[in-house]
């Protein structure tokens, strides 16, 4: 009676945790362009995606990817082998005890009418499943904590699906062993099983049970008379064999059994094994109710993702709908950490220690930002810092074993972010290469709203272009300046400038604007020769350094080998230094950068 209540309670739980989860699918909100929908909209537009492919020769393809991509797990077994006999190991094991053992009543049962829990092949089978998952976790545990991954980050949720994991499995193991040994459950077995009643025959069974099938008994010690053991194998054939298979096919439970097997009565007068049955179970049913909320989500979550990428096209598919897979892609993700060990800026986090630089990283904040908890100002400088450090290189996207389209997920967080204001001046460095090639699909203000901030913010800064009359009667040299300039030895070669003007010639920036020294302020050679003068705030407040989109055109058609493209970024460097940082600590971390 308990135990059905607790299941059907947790069963509940679990399937409202699903409700719920799958409705956030449909209302979460990632980037701007994902605010345009509603939630009946996108359920509506799925319906109709889901149709359409099912009505379509995209149906093989989704054949194709369940096989080779949700059942085989093709995309790990390219990554990492290790990673893909762990996986294989905990779903599979885990997947075949759910079914044949947890939901025997429902599922066994009835597809076979001789079922019996204690009869081979499902007795050995339980423990066969048993023993895969126990290796897997062996696995998980090797990789995260003795291997030590690269930039494989374990949080709450990945602890927590280990420990429920391991609490079922050994909590399920030491049942199984206390019971083999066990004298009460021999009685009771007897008692409730078979239709023996006489003590002497009783006592007979036991003797077998004593020397076959690891029973412990108060009564039955050393050597057996051959007439009893004649009896007891009667007895056994006639009221036990049909549903009792040898506890040796419980290899598991039957190494346990013997191990605890000098302690046998005691354990059994102290109730060892109720005890274990309660903490069995409940961990099952704390593990199913707390499924749709935990990591262990992404058992459903994945293998959809998988297949709607796989029939997703980013320019054909109905942006409800893609709208709709990036929320779910939250869910998806395993936090494997294979797109942190691909990502192409994962070194700017071996240098700064800062975790939201990494994928998957940014992923669990992505799950934060998206349910629409309030970050505090320094974890959002943080996750800031991470976003905007993206290349948008597709590294992690193509590697990623459950599909998600990462690059994607990056560049809408990102965006929203810069509407919402405030952009780090990251964001101007090449890396927003990606924005360009978007730029059609942005508000074409929010696309220059970046530079604007960051150019005014500079120029606000820069006394001479807030005074141009004041260069005419400057006396010059900024030695502070060119001592910073002189620092790297690209930028000192400004100094050989003679003016000739082919880098502005060249340059496809100034070739852009009909009147290209009003729009830009400076061209690339006069840029040089601010730098030759030392007048830092007139090369600083430009707008075509902030403009330069880094060709090297200009350097390599300069007749004095100046390099005119080094120099233009490290006085990007050096003026976001000087105007983002003035505090003592980000400008000593700055300095590192730069
Ligand atoms: S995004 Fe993909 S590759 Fe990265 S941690 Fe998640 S599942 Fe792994
Ligand atoms: S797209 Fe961004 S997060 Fe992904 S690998 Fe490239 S730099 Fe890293
Ligand atoms: S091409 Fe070279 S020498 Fe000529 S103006 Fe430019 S930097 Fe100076
Ligand atoms: S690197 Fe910059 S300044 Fe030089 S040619 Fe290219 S855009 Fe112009």
């Amino acid at each position: 009676m308990l135990f059905s209540v607790l299941l059907y309670t947790s069963l509940f739980v679990f399937l409202l945790g699903l409700l719920y989860k799958v409705s956030t699918w449909f209302s979460r909100k990632i980037g701007i362009a994902s605010q345009n929908f509603t939630t009946s909209e996108r359920i509506s537009a799925a319906i109709k995606g889901m149709l359409g492919v099912i009505f379509s020769s995209k149906v093989l393809i989704l054949a194709k990817v369940f096989i080779l991509d949700v059942v085989l797990q093709r995309r790990i077994l390219k990554e990492d082998f290790l990673r893909w006999l762990m996986h294989m190991l905990i779903f599979s094991g885990f997947m075949m005890l759910l079914l044949m053992h947890a939901f025997e009543s429902f599922i066994t049962a009835s597809l076979f009418d001789d079922y019996y829990s204690t009869v081979n092949p499902f007795l050995f089978l339980r423990d066969f499943f048993g023993i895969m998952v126990f290796a897997g976790l062996g696995i998980a545990v090797y990789r995260r904590f003795i291997l030590k991954v690269p930039r494989l980050k374990s949080n709450s949720m990945d602890l927590y699906a280990i420990i429920i994991l391991a609490v079922i499995m050994f909590s399920g193991v030491l049942l199984e062993g206390t019971k083999i040994i066990s004298y009460t459950e021999f009685r009771n077995m007897v008692e409730n099983y078979s239709a023996i009643d006489d003590e002497n025959e009783i006592q007979a069974l036991e003797s077998l049970w004593v020397k076959d099938f690891g029973l412990v008994s108060p009564n039955v010690k050393g050597l057996l008379d051959p007439a009893i053991i004649s009896l007891s194998k009667e007895l056994h054939e006639m009221h036990c064999a049909e549903c009792h298979s040898s506890s040796k096919s419980a290899f598991t439970g039957y190494f346990v059994s013997r191990i605890l097997s000098p302690v046998a009565l005691s354990l059994d007068s102290s109730g060892v094994t109720t005890f274990l049955w309660y903490i069995h179970f409940l961990a099952c049913f704390i593990g199913l109710a707390y499924l749709p909320f935990s990591k262990m989500f992404h058992f459903i979550a994945s293998p959809i993702s998988l297949l709607a990428n796989a029939v997703m096209d980013k320019d054909k598919s109905l942006p409800a709908n893609i709208a709709t897979r990036q929320a779910m892609e939250l869910d998806a993700c395993t936090h494997c950490g294979t797109c942190s060990l691909r990502c192409s800026v994962a070194l700017a986090f071996d240098k700064t220690g800062n975790s939201n630089i990494l994928p998957s990283e940014k992923l669990v904040f992505l799950k934060t930002y998206a349910s629409g908890k309030n970050l505090k100002e320094n974890e959002l400088k943080a996750i800031q810092e991470g976003i905007y450090l993206c290349t948008n290189c597709d590294r992690c996207t193509v590697v990623c074993p459950v599909g998600i389209n990462l690059r994607d997920l990056w560049f809408n967080v990102r965006e929203e972010l810069i509407q919402k204001g405030n952009p780090i001046p990251l964001v101007l460095s090449p890396f927003s290469f990606y924005r360009g090639l978007n730029q059609e699909k942005l508000d074409s203000n929010n696309y220059s709203n970046p530079m604007s901030l960051t150019k005014n913010a500079i120029a606000e800064k820069c006394e001479l272009m807030k005074n141009p009359d004041e260069v005419i009667s400057l006396t010059p040299i900024n030695k502070d300046f060119k001592e910073k300039v002189d620092l790297s030895y690209q930028a000192a070669t400004y100094s050989y400038c003679f003016s000739c003007q082919n880098c502005s010639t060249v340059c496809p920036v100034v070739k852009n604007y009909e009147n290209p020294q009003e729009s830009l302020d400076l061209l690339p050679h006069q840029i040089m020769r601010s730098v030759g003068l030392g007048l830092k705030d007139l090369a600083f407040g430009s707008k075509m350094l902030w403009d330069c989109t880094t060709c090297y055109q200009c350097q390599e058609h300069c007749p004095q080998g100046v390099k005119v493209t080094d120099v233009l970024y490290e006085l990007k460097n050096l003026a976001i230094k000087e105007t983002f940082n003035n505090s003592a600590t980000k400008t000593q971390r700055l300095k590192k950068e730069i």
